[in-house]
């Protein structure tokens, strides 16, 4: 197999495993908050490759880390530790409540390595029975076996042999229901600050501080998962930051590595010590083209400039969606912080969320779904309002395509 072999969509349902269904182009090329697929064709992309591209594609600052780190040392294992993974985590710890950081490759496997640390922390403090962990309801936090089983989309953790025990599920901003479900057994409770996945919801007013408070009450560990929320998206470094509310367990990974795949986790020393050495691990974690990305990612995000952009950004995109539904009627409301947008569909468009997706795409924009009801926009932080505006003339020709 060749570089010049010639590949089409058509391609993907013969060699790939079914369990994508992605749209009917091939991109082959992009920069910043455009894309071009293998006919030429231009797309305005606020779908930003899942709240990935948090600085657009090809960034010149990011491509010269890369290829500058390319140069020099891809890979050397856990075995030895390398330059980028300790700046990035200097970093991120003088950037956060964090005094020590654990790096994987996935948002999964960053919630993977939080949950087993936390149940680690629990038998020590408390011995066997202090493993139970409770998530929300329609939350997300990966697809590996045991962070499908701590999400609350049962679609996801059904149907593949026996779950994961020790996990329970109480409705997101329900206070009442957690206090209820919280034990002395309980080693960890897991929060999104903003639900992405589940439709682009965020917590209520008060709910994240009253979280905290249960986990106090009951030596429980607080861990965020900032998967979505994280990394400049929500207009601070971290979405904690605006309610003054500290995890003790916190995992970062889209738009960490803006398109690199980089995940980590970070924790407090006293939580840290309880994975000694031997305890968990990773043969890529923290290798080291991951992380000199991610670090001149940080750099560039953690600035005001680009921070105090976002609410900019959040603002004309608001305006322009009210817009289009005060003329084409389509959205009941508009939801989310700085770039991590819900437009959810009115009763009339309840379900069909997929539909204004592709019927966007048609007209050359990308914008994601957050279930069958809410289209969810995650684009670059840096996305200029130019491509705003284009971004939404085409996105009111594919609503006004569909009123027919
Ligand atoms: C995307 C996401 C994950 C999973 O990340 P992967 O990189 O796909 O493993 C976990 N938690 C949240 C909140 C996410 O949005």
């Amino acid at each position: 197999m060749t570089q010049s072999m010639q590949v089409k969509r058509s391609d993907f349902d013969r060699v790939m495993v079914p369990n994508y269904a992605p749209v009917d182009m091939i991109p082959v090329r992009g920069e910043g908050s455009r894309l071009w697929d293998q006919q030429g064709r231009e797309y305005v992309d606020l779908a930003g490759g899942i709240a990935v591209n948090a600085l657009g594609h090809a960034h010149p600052a990011l491509v010269e880390a890369l290829t500058a780190q390319a140069g020099k040392l891809w890979h050397v294992s856990n075995v030895l530790t390398n330059e980028p993974a300790l700046r990035l985590a200097s970093k991120l710890i003088d950037a956060t409540f964090a005094e020590k950081v654990f790096f994987a490759n996935s948002g999964a496997e960053a919630n993977e390595a939080a949950f087993k640390l936390a149940r680690r922390y629990g038998h020590d403090r408390g011995g066997e029975n202090k493993h139970k962990i409770i998530a929300c309801t329609n939350s997300f936090h990966g697809r590996t076996y045991f962070t499908v089983s701590v999400g609350g989309q049962p679609k996801y953790s059904q149907g593949f042999g026996p779950a994961i025990g020790g996990i329970e599920h109480v409705p997101y901003n329900d206070l009442e229901a957690l206090r209820q479900a919280m034990t002395d057994d309980t080693c960890a409770v897991v929060v999104e600050p903003i639900q992405g996945e589940g439709g682009v919801i965020p917590a209520d007013e008060g709910y994240l501080q009253a979280v905290r408070d249960l986990c106090n009450a009951h030596d429980a560990l607080l861990i965020f998962d900032e998967v979505q929320s994280g990394m400049g998206r929500t207009g601070k470094l971290f979405a904690y930051m605006h309610v003054g509310v500290t995890p003790d367990i916190l995992t970062s990974a889209k738009s960490l590595g803006g398109g690199f795949p980089i995940s980590a986790m970070l924790t407090t020393d006293r939580i840290a010590a309880h994975f000694s050495v031997g305890t968990h691990g990773s043969t890529y974690g923290g290798n080291p083209l991951g992380c000199a990305v991610a670090e001149r990612v940080l750099d560039i995000v953690n600035t005001p400039e680009v921070l105090e952009g976002v609410q900019a950004r959040h603002q004309q995109l608001s305006d322009g969606l009210k817009r289009i539904s005060a003329e084409l009627p389509i959205f009941e409301q508009i939801r989310g912080r700085g770039l991590l947008m819900g437009a959810v569909l009115n009763q009339d468009w309840k379900g069909r969320a997929r539909e204004v997706q592709e019927a966007a795409q048609r007209e050359g924009l990308l914008v994601l779904q957050a279930g069958p009801d809410v289209m969810r926009l995650a684009p670059s932080l840096i996305i200029t309002p130019e491509d705003i505006v284009e971004g939404l003339a085409r996105l009111r020709r594919a609503i006004s395509s569909l009123h027919g």
